[in-house]
């Protein structure tokens, strides 16, 4: 599956590849870490919960057991501690937190669903369209004002941060 590159200015989704700048900013203002990685299937998901007010980090299909099990991982920026927003979430999916094993003192919150798989391979594409657009839907239905009143009353950021690209 195709992975894409979100710039998180101007929403540009793009196949990745090795520019690692948009065409929105000039080359020294952006660092390749700030572009949103998503796979192809998750970046309609990616774009819907940024409108929203939410950073999203990155947005994955990792396969737990090949071809058995597999989880669709939403990595958001922050560690978004705000059980309301997470509410009457679609069937199957959850929030957990994320640390990375390198960096403790980086938490954040992911949204995640695992899907088992049966034998046949029409089953696993239905299932995860469905699981896919459930998600959707349930972005779509979140009232983005209020999100973003919830968010920033919390203190976290609703609009893209950037950083510049690290000298080398
Ligand atoms: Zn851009």
């Amino acid at each position: 599956m195709a992975m894409f590159e979100i710039c998180p200015l101007c929403r540009h989704v793009r196949e990745e590849n090795e520019q690692n700048y948009c065409g929105c900013v000039r080359k020294d203002y952006i660092s390749e870490k700030d572009f949103i990685w998503a796979d192809e299937r998750l970046a309609g998901v990616a774009l819907k919960l940024m409108d929203k007010g939410f950073l999203v980090r990155a947005c994955l299909m990792d396969e737990i057991l090949p071809r058995t099990k597999t989880a669709i991982r939403i990595h958001f920026d922050k560690h978004y501690e705000v059980e309301s927003l997470f509410r009457e979430m679609p069937p199957d999916w959850h929030t957990e937190t994320f640390t990375p094993s390198d960096d403790k003192s980086f938490r954040h919150t992911v949204l995640v669903d695992y899907l088992e798989w049966s034998d046949s391979e029409e089953d696993m594409e239905g299932e995860l369209t469905l699981t896919i657009s459930n998600l959707e839907t349930w972005v779509e239905e979140l009232d983005g004002e209020a999100v973003k009143a919830v968010l920033t009353l919390a203190g976290y950021p609703v609009a893209p941060i950037t950083h510049k690209p690290d000298m080398l």
